[in-house]
């Protein structure tokens, strides 16, 4: 048995504080594109606009345009790599952000 009654400290969920809940909407003032060490390039050439990168996007920065890949917004894009990983044609590459190695 554990030395502390959660239960007790606690009480149900009812009566837990509401804490950290924010606004919606509040993170289009948080621009993290400035967090990226590596940004994602489009070959177009090999992009069939079929969006896997636009719905895995954890920043909503893939840019589309009538049912077409654009590319990225960079103001928000935080260099993840998501949509280069899950691109199915390897179509987005990740580069360094200052031309780097
Ligand atoms: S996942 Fe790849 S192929 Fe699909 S839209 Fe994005 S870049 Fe194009
Ligand atoms: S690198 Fe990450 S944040 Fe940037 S467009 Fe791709 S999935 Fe979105």
């Amino acid at each position: 048995m554990s030395k502390y009654d959660f239960n007790k400290l606690l009480g149900t969920w009812k009566e837990m504080p509401f804490a950290g809940i924010l606004p919606a909407g509040t993170a289009v003032e948080y621009k993290t594109g400035t967090w990226r060490t590596f940004k994602p390039i489009v070959d177009k050439n090999k992009c069939t606009n079929c969006l896997l990168c636009w719905v895995y996007c954890p920043d909503g920065s893939i840019i589309v345009e009538n049912g077409e890949m654009k590319g990225f917004n960079y103001e928000y894009c935080k260099g993840c790599g998501i949509c280069a990983n899950e691109c199915p044609v390897k179509a987005i590459k990740m580069v360094p952000e200052h031309g780097g190695e």
